[in-house]
């Protein structure tokens, strides 16, 4: 039996009829961009992350730029951003004038440490961008402590919660979400959000989505046009109230792979201590992932690397990211493979999967 690398469909099929009777509401109001659906989703996701604020822009990408620039970031400014990653993390730094300042992960968790920060710190780093990558959880406290401001990337962490019940996107100071279909909390286009509980941070947010302006009459910034439409928030209200119980079916996932012996065959990715991952990717490692992919493919089995080439060896990060020695990053890019995940993956899948990665050890 095929095992798709991601199944968004099925549970998305069970709120069907939801999501048509909210598109045909919008459709009758006639208001599309930023408008009641969009204030009502702000107030739902600031709560449900458990922030003062959220601001809806036009995907996760912008969300970093703008929050960026509420921060304060421009020239002469460095930004701390670990190179496995999306690329967009890293790409929003240039935008603002700022330079990226390339810094390494754990391989055992994906996400940077206090202590790789530390080591890239210097008097010009202004913030860092700590992504919580595959839905673990960065130490953003431990980070903060070291006295700079943290930028959560939480584009892969909807639905993550820790054991305290705080959850991602209010660990720092300001926090961007993704909203493109594939993740965890998908809208039917691009969409993207920021939370923070900061007052003036989720105003000056709020004005620079809307050309810097907040009456449409002066203009005080120069601001950007990224603005989130109702078609989206309006199908992103109705999937949040699921989104916990999707994040429990890949917890779920996650445990019947621990259970079925994947752990037996490849390297688990290491859960973050007090954190409840709802594992967005769930990526092993291996020194033979790209011979495992082979045979998952084969068997029909949905497998994956993911950013073999890191973001400080692109191209258009040549200025900033050649001859860093970042060896954990290295570690990462070298031997990840995503296997299938999603919130309906069962014991069966997952015992497909070690069997069919069972055959290559023998
Ligand atoms: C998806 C993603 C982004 C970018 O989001 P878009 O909505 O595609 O612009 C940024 N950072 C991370 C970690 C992502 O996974």
């Amino acid at each position: 039996m095929a095992v798709p690398l991601f199944n968004t469909s099925a549970p998305l099929a069970a709120i069907d009829a939801d999501i048509r009777a909210k598109v045909s509401s919008i459709l009758d109001a006639g208001v599309y961009v930023l408008g009641p659906e969009v204030r009502a989703f702000e107030a739902e996701f600031a709560a449900y992350t458990g922030t003062a604020h959220a601001v809806g822009v036009a995907n996760g990408t912008d969300a970093l730029v703008l929050a960026l620039r509420a921060l304060g970031v421009g020239p002469g400014d460095e930004v701390i951003v670990p190179s496995f990653t999306f690329y967009a993390s890293a790409e929003a730094i240039p935008h603002t004038g700022a330079r990226p300042v390339f810094c390494d992960v754990d391989p055992d968790t994906f996400c940077i440490t206090a202590e790789t920060v530390k080591a890239a710190m210097t008097p010009r780093t202004k913030a860092v961008i700590a992504v919580h990558l595959f839905g673990n959880v960065a130490p953003v406290e431990e980070i903060e402590a070291l006295g700079v401001p943290v930028l959560e990337d939480a584009a892969q962490a909807a639905g993550t919660v820790l054991d305290d019940g705080r959850r991602p996107g209010a660990l720092g100071t300001i926090a961007t979400w993704s909203f493109y279909p594939s993740k965890n909390l998908g809208a039917f286009g691009d969409g993207g959000a920021i939370t923070t509980s900061d007052d003036t941070l989720a105003e000056t947010v709020r004005t620079l989505r809307f050309h810097g302006s907040r009456d449409k009459q002066t203009f005080e910034l120069v601001g950007h046009n990224s603005r989130l439409d109702e078609l989206q928030a309006g199908i992103l209200r109705v999937q949040l109230p699921h989104l916990d119980g999707w994040a429990d079916g890949r917890r779920a996932g996650a445990r019947h792979y621990q259970e079925a012996g994947l752990g037996e065959l490849v390297t688990l990715p290491k859960t973050a201590p007090g954190a409840r991952p709802a594992w967005h990717l769930y990526v092993v490692r291996s020194e033979r992932a790209d011979e495992l992919r082979t045979v998952l493919n084969d068997a029909g089995i949905g497998a994956r690397a993911y950013y073999r080439t890191p973001a400080h060896l692109q191209p258009a990060m040549r200025e900033w990211g050649e001859g860093l020695d970042l060896p954990g990053t290295a570690e990462a890019a070298r031997t990840n493979l995503a296997v299938p995940m999603s919130p309906v993956l069962d014991r069966a899948q997952a015992d497909e999967v070690v069997a069919a990665l069972t055959a290559v050890r023998v």
